[in-house]
């Protein structure tokens, strides 16, 4: 194990900073040490909010734990360290003959980070969320030691711990149930989109794709507002049957750093870091927007082939510059899940507001979304969708209309991609907020495990 020592952590979308003490730990028998005050488990720190860190809480970085355990072909299981990077695990799957649908979309995001947020991945209508995915896991917590968790064993606490931000303890090792596939591609096609208020059934019609994310225009104006294009993938089905039987030899993962590092490679602590603050400036981002219009424009109607890989982590280079072009100050995200007939009036409501305020959408994005809601996890039935806008006063208060906007309309937002979100908008939005504290409280009374995204929220 290594101290760090005092370190000044920062939230992803650069809202909060706060200074705290970081241990990296790199096996599971280094976690029983004795930490002043409360502590909580980091993977890559990759969260919009400060889910990782609090001030003069301990973090403990667990992306030592990186051993890909095994993975059972016959049972269809792989069972990997919590610290594990979704890039690297996926590396190691495909060169398998396997996938895991259910993966966020940048690589260096680690696996115990996914399942405490409750990920979803580019199609979470038809895969849903990891929750779906994930069939045992090993949990440490401080008073208790190590404890077997699955549906049938401690299924309370797995149901806590799934999309419960870390606070139940530290999850040391997974099992998660993965997809067979006998092709790395995907044919992917891309569609016009004319009126927003035909994404809700667009997504529904596509279902049936592996990967589908609809990206909008909100800058245009009059009947453009809000036009753009769905993009959609399915893997391609191979006609050899290339599956490995249990008894072949795996090939082992590629080296992260050969796949995920380049000198943009986003962080928490470096996005923006020397570079200029493109995107407060209307112009340049309608001239962003303009350019990706005219490539999607130039893509429709007919298909490509793509890397299963670049459908799941998409244009890892220009996203990096996209993310870097909010300079140090950062940017806001709004992410939220409503039903579909709300769809209509929450693009409305959103076309009113921007027509009387002056502030860039630098990305506007849809997905269709299956799940249930339960405690504080980011799943229900109906549309994701997403905006993206520069960290300024405008933006502010463009996030305090829709609080009330989401209030109004039933949604839930997404706790991880918010850094400021106030717990009146949690507490109405999730009809399990009250519980989910009540038996976090009872399994720890304590409270050891603890973050500012959980000192904000008051969980
Ligand atoms: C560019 C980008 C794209 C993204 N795309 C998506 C997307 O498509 N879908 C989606 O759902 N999310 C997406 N996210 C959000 C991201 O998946 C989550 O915020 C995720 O939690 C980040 O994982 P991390 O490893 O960086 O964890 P951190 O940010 O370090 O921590 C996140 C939470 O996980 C907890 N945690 C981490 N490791 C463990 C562990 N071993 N045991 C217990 N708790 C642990 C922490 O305590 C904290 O509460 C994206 C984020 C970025 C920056």
């Amino acid at each position: 194990m290594k101290r760090a020592g005092q370190y000044v952590f920062h939230s992803f979308d650069g809202g909060v900073s706060c200074s705290g003490e970081l241990l990296k730990v790199e096996n599971s028998s280094e976690l029983a040490l004795e930490i002043e005050g409360k502590r909580i488990a980091r993977g890559a720190g990759m969260s919009f909010s400060a889910a990782s860190f609090d001030n003069g809480t301990t973090s403990i970085d667990v992306r030592g734990l990186k051993r890909i355990v095994f993975l059972d072909t016959t049972s269809r299981t792989v069972k990997v360290e919590a610290g594990v990077s979704i890039g690297r695990l996926l590396d190691f799957l495909l060169a398998n003959g396997f996938s895991l649908p259910v993966l966020p979309g940048y690589p260096t995001i680690t696996i115990g980070g996914c399942i405490a947020a409750n990920a979803h991945g580019k199609n979470p209508l038809k895969d849903s969320t990891i929750l779906d995915r994930v069939e045992t896991f090993l949990l440490h917590h401080v008073d208790i030691g190590e404890i077997e968790v699955s549906r049938s064993t401690n299924s309370e606490l797995f149901d806590l711990t799934v999309g419960g931000c870390g606070l139940t303890g530290t999850i040391l090792s997974v099992t998660l149930r993965v997809s067979p596939v006998s092709n790395r591609w995907a044919r992917v096609s891309v569609e016009p989109i004319y009126d927003l208020c035909q994404l809700p059934g667009l997504l529904t019609n596509s279902e049936g794709n592996d990967f589908v994310v609809s990206w909008h225009d909100f800058n245009q104006t009059g009947g453009r507002f809000g036009s753009g294009f769905i993009e959609k993938g399915k893997i391609i089905p191979s006609s050899s049957n290339s599956n490995l039987s249990s008894s072949q030899e795996l090939i082992l993962p590629v080296k992260e750093e050969h796949r995920i590092d380049s000198i943009m490679t986003l962080r928490a602590e470096s996005r923006g870091q020397n570079f200029p603050t493109l995107w407060s400036h209307l112009t340049l981002v309608g001239a962003m927007n303009s350019v990706y219009t005219s490539i999607q424009s130039w893509r429709c109607g007919s298909h490509r082939l793509e890397r299963i890989e670049d459908c799941i982590f998409p244009n890892k280079n220009l996203r990096d510059l996209y993310f870097h072009g909010f300079g140090k100050r950062g940017l806001f995200e709004h992410q939220i899940i409503l039903v579909k007939d709300a769809f209509p009036e929450y693009v409305e409501r959103v076309r009113w507001w921007l027509s009387r305020n002056e502030l860039p959408i630098t990305m506007a994005s849809g997905k269709g979304f299956s799940g249930e809601t339960r405690y504080l996890r980011f799943s229900k039935d109906g549309i994701c969708f997403a905006l993206d806008f520069p960290r300024c006063e405008q933006g502010q208060r463009f996030l305090s209309y829709l609080d009330g906007l989401v209030m109004k309309l039933g949604a839930i937002p997404n706790i991880f991609k918010d850094s400021r979100l106030p717990p009146e908008v949690v507490a109405k939005t999730y009809p399990d907020y009250e519980l989910f504290r009540k038996r976090l409280k009872e399994f720890d009374p304590k409270g050891r495990y603890g973050s500012e995204l959980s000192a904000r929220l008051e969980l």
